[in-house]
C-alpha cells in the first residue's frame, strides 16, 4: 500500500512540476517575442529619421557605400538643401520649422521611381540615390524636385500662419570611375555650393 502511496504522489509531483514547466515556457515565449519586437523597432530607429521618417544619415552611408562597391554604373547623387531656412525659424518658430522639414521630406519623397531612395542627409539637407541612371535624368528628377517645392503651401490653422516660400538647391553627381563614397559626395557638394553662390534655388550643374 506505502509503495502505491508514494507513487500515486509521485505523480503528483511530477503533474505539478511539468504544469510549472509549461508556465515558466509560455513565459519565455512572451518574452522573446517582445524582445523581438523591441529588436525590430531599435532596427528601424537605427535608419530612419524620427522627425521626418525617411531614412537617415547613417542608412545613407551604409548604402552609398554598398552601390559603389557593387553597383556603381550611371549612379547619381542629389543633395539639396533648403535656401535660407534659417529664416523660417526665426520668422515663424523651431515648431514650424519642423513642420516645413516634414513636408518637405514627403514631397521629396513622392512620386519617385522604383531604386530611388530619400534621406536626410543633416539637418534641412536631403539625399537621393539615384542607381543606375544618367547625370540628365537625375538633373531633370531634381529640376522636377525644385519645382514640386515652390509649390508647396503650409498652414498652420492655429496661428493663421501660411508658409509658401520654400525654395531649395540643388546638387547632382554621376559616379565616374575610381568614385569612392567620398569623391561621389564630394562633388555633388560641390555642386550644390555652385546652386547657392549663384543665386539659389537652383540644380547644378546645368548641363
Ligand atoms: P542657405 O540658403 O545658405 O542654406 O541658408 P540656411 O539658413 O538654410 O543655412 P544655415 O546652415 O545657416 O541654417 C540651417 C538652419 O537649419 C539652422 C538650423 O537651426 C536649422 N535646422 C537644422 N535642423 C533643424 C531641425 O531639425 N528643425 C528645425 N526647425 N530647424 C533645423
Ligand atoms: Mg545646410
Ligand atoms: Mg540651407
Amino acid at each position: 500500500l506505502s509503495l502505491v502511496k508514494s507513487l500515486v504522489s509521485d505523480a503528483a509531483d511530477i503533474k505539478n512540476s511539468t504544469q510549472h514547466f509549461t508556465e515558466q515556457l509560455s513565459h519565455a515565449q512572451s518574452e522573446i517575442d517582445q524582445l523581438k519586437m523591441q529588436l525590430k523597432k531599435s532596427e528601424h530607429e537605427m535608419h530612419f529619421d524620427a522627425l521626418t521618417g525617411v531614412l537617415n544619415r547613417r542608412a545613407f552611408n551604409k548604402d552609398i557605400k554598398g552601390l559603389v562597391e557593387q553597383n556603381p554604373q550611371g549612379l547619381c547623387l542629389i543633395i539639396t538643401d533648403i535656401d535660407h531656412f534659417k529664416l523660417f525659424n526665426d520668422t515663424y518658430g523651431h515648431q514650424l520649422g519642423d513642420q516645413v522639414l516634414k513636408a518637405v521630406a514627403k514631397r521629396l519623397g513622392e512620386n519617385n521611381q522604383t531604386g530611388i531612395k530619400l534621406y536626410r542627409f543633416g539637418g534641412e539637407e536631403f539625399a537621393l540615390l539615384v542607381p543606375q541612371s544618367q547625370l540628365a535624368r537625375a538633373r531633370h528628377l531634381a529640376e522636377s524636385m525644385r519645382r514640386s517645392l515652390e509649390k508647396l503651401v503650409l498652414k498652420d490653422k492655429r496661428k493663421e500662419q501660411r508658409v509658401d516660400n520654400i525654395r531649395a538647391s540643388f546638387g547632382v553627381a554621376q559616379y565616374q570611375d575610381k568614385d569612392t563614397d567620398s569623391t561621389l559626395i564630394e562633388r555633388a557638394d560641390k555642386q550644390l555650393y555652385e546652386a547657392k553662390r549663384l543665386g539659389r534655388n537652383r540644380v547644378m550643374p546645368i548641363t
